[in-house]
């Protein structure tokens, strides 16, 4: 405790810190929980996994008191990221309870307004956020603590303008934290304009490249399946995360691997909140071990016991690859990252390939049995315009 104690952490959250029986500060909470408790306005790189909820949460519950008003707002790109930062923020202020509330769409606006009266923290997602702003029913007047969390992220869903608005609406004299995976120039493009002398910290991902191997399998496009199933079947794994470009491929493999007997779920942004809540529970309780997804859906979870990652398709942003290993091979543990390419994936495979610190090595091909593909009806989901990409 006494490392955690040396940054500056006041008695009640070192008392919750204890509970977790965390040993030590990770590297971002090293280098950003001293700055923050400051009064600084930091910039932090630092990807899921590496600890950064605990380094904000340290500031934001110091600062609040109870009753007094709507202290801090979180940004967060993502539902399942509101809801995981505002789980994990009320388990450190066990020992100073505070009123959090988490506000994101795709769920009923009623019991939110009704709990926004009385908050304290609001953690939540800029479509959301901007709707109560717009019905008067979240003031933002009062905020001393804004956080920008996985801001690349944020910026890629193109929510840029709902965030300019949103920080437009918060006081000028205030504390303003970002963290981000990856520091992009549009995302140094928002710190400069709305942060004031930010200090930059960076640290490493929580992922271990000697824990991590990479490897890649080179297929006729047609026998992409089969291989994914004969990897899956012969493969010993814990939690698997096979990841997919669009919400029609992760449909289309979930079904398909459903059908051949393989427990598996998919996950992405044309689900309702609801389905995706309970595929998170039944993956949370290894009822389910293969988890089909979108990075945007992925992005932001965080899944302990993660072994195996599964590249189904090649992502076209290479960076995208670094968030989707970055599920695996965490605090020590062993992972895999398995890229399954055929002629199409080879363009966006290239610029992978082009990563510092990225090796991956080809494996032979097993004998693979061929199997049949069905091409289900999808789950009703919105439907996006002809010709529209939705992630
Ligand atoms: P985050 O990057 O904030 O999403 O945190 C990732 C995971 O690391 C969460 O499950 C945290 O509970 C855990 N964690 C945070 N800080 C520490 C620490 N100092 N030691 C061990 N685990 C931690």
């Amino acid at each position: 405790m006494e490392h955690f104690r040396k940054l500056g952490i006041i008695k009640p959250i070192l008392k919750s810190i204890e509970d977790e029986k965390f040993e030590k500060p990770t590297e971002i909470q090293e280098k950003a929980i001293p700055l923050i408790l400051a009064g600084q306005d930091v910039i932090a790189e630092a990807a899921t996994g590496s600890g950064k909820t605990l380094a904000f949460a340290s500031g934001i519950i110091e600062k609040t008191e109870k009753g007094k008003g709507i202290q801090t707002l979180v940004l967060t790109p993502t539902r399942e990221l509101a809801q995981q930062v505002a789980t994990a923020v009320s388990d450190f202020a066990r020992y100073k309870p505070l009123k959090l509330v988490a506000v994101f769409g795709g769920v009923s606006i009623n019991p939110q307004i009704e709990q926004l009266r009385t908050a304290d923290v609001v953690i939540g997602t800029p479509g959301r956020i901007l709707d109560h702003i717009g019905r008067r029913t979240l003031n933002l007047g009062r905020v001393n603590t804004l956080v920008l969390d996985e801001a690349d992220r944020m910026l890629d869903m193109g929510f840029i303008d709902d965030v300019k608005k949103i920080v437009r609406e918060c006081p000028l004299e205030r504390q303003t934290l970002l963290f981000s995976a990856t520091i992009s120039a549009d995302v140094a493009r928002l710190a400069r304009k709305y942060m004031k002398e930010p200090v930059k910290v960076a640290a490493e991902t929580y992922v271990d490249p000697k824990k991590l191997t990479q490897v890649y399998y080179d297929v006729p496009d047609k026998s992409k399946f089969s291989l994914l199933v004969h990897l899956l079947e012969h493969e010993k794994a814990g939690l698997v995360m096979v990841f997919c470009n669009t919400r029609k491929n992760t449909d289309f493999v979930a079904n398909n691997l459903k059908a051949v007997g393989i427990n598996a779920m998919a996950i992405h942004g044309g689900l309702t909140q609801d389905r995706r809540d309970r595929v998170m529970k039944q993956f949370h309780s290894q009822k389910a071990y293969v988890l089909v997804c979108t990075d945007v859906a992925a992005r932001g979870l965080d899944i302990p016991g993660v072994s195996h990652i599964y590249n189904y398709d090649i992502p076209k942003y290479s960076k995208d690859y670094i968030h989707r290993i970055g599920r695996t091979a965490r605090a020590g543990k062993e992972g895999i990252a398995i890229n399954i390419l055929a002629s199409r994936d080879y363009d966006s495979f290239r610029g992978v390939m082009k990563l510092k610190d990225v090796t991956i090595t080809e494996e032979r091909l097993p004998d693979v049995k061929k199997v049949g593909i069905r091409w289900k009806e999808r789950p009703k989901t919105f439907r996006p315009r002809p010709g529209t990409y939705r992630r």
